[in-house]
């Protein structure tokens, strides 16, 4: 079981992700989770080159792939072979829609992605960017591209998608949004 938690800056995903493997933890499932851009070399570079932005969005996009290709064969695959629960912290809805709100073609990064392995459930943790921004800003500086206008970018490209998509509104108190998403993870489990 492959399960994907998205969303735009400063949503809660890291929050939500940690919550979720210990809930599921103490209810017998072996779960593990990842997180992308990965602390590989490719990852590393990811971080870079983030906060500068000099290289152009296609070479971004080929590091992310990069970065994904080295997540899935040592991290993903093997965890989900052994059986367990994989939660991602990110995959690859980010790619689409960063990567597309800077203007690469949408359907061109969906098909690089195809490759990969597909989420079972993929939670959208939908926020304002000016709550986002302001999430983020309480806890560090942030990038550059953090912007109201890029991340209203993202944000529509996320809410665009189809497919084992659940949004889940994470403008709310946290504690309404864990038990949304906890709810929303264990009927799927059940299933
Ligand atoms: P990033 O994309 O930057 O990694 P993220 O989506 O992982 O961000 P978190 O790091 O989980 O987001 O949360 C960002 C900040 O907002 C944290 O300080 C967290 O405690 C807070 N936060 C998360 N969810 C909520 C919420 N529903 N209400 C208020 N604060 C929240
Ligand atoms: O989730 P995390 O904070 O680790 O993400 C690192 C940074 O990478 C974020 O600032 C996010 O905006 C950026 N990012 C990106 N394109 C992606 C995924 C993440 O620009 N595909
Ligand atoms: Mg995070």
């Amino acid at each position: 079981m492959l399960i994907a938690v998205e969303g735009i800056d400063g949503s809660g995903k890291t929050t939500i992700v940690r919550f979720l493997v210990e809930e599921l933890k103490k209810r017998g499932y072996d779960v593990v989770a990842f997180k992308e851009p990965t602390d590989s070399e490719y990852g590393k570079k990811i971080r870079q080159i983030l906060k500068e932005r000099k290289i152009s969005p296609e070479e971004e996009l080929k590091l992310f792939i990069k970065d994904r290709e080295f997540n899935v064969r040592n991290n993903i695959l093997p965890a989900l072979k052994s059986g367990k629960v994989v939660i991602m912290d990110r995959y690859y809805y980010s790619t689409i829609a960063y990567q597309g709100a800077l203007g690469l073609d949408i359907g061109k990064i969906k098909t690089l992605n195809e490759q990969f392995p597909k989420p079972d459930l993929v939670i959208i943790l939908d926020v304002s960017p000016e709550t986002a921004l302001k999430r983020i800003k309480a806890k560090r500086k942030p990038d550059r591209f953090e912007d109201l206008e890029y991340l209203r970018k993202v944000r529509n490209i996320f809410l665009s998608l189809k497919n084992n998509i659940v949004v889940i509104d994470a403008e709310r108190d946290i504690e309404e949004v864990k038990r949304d998403v906890l709810k929303v993870v264990l009927e799927h489990l059940e299933k």
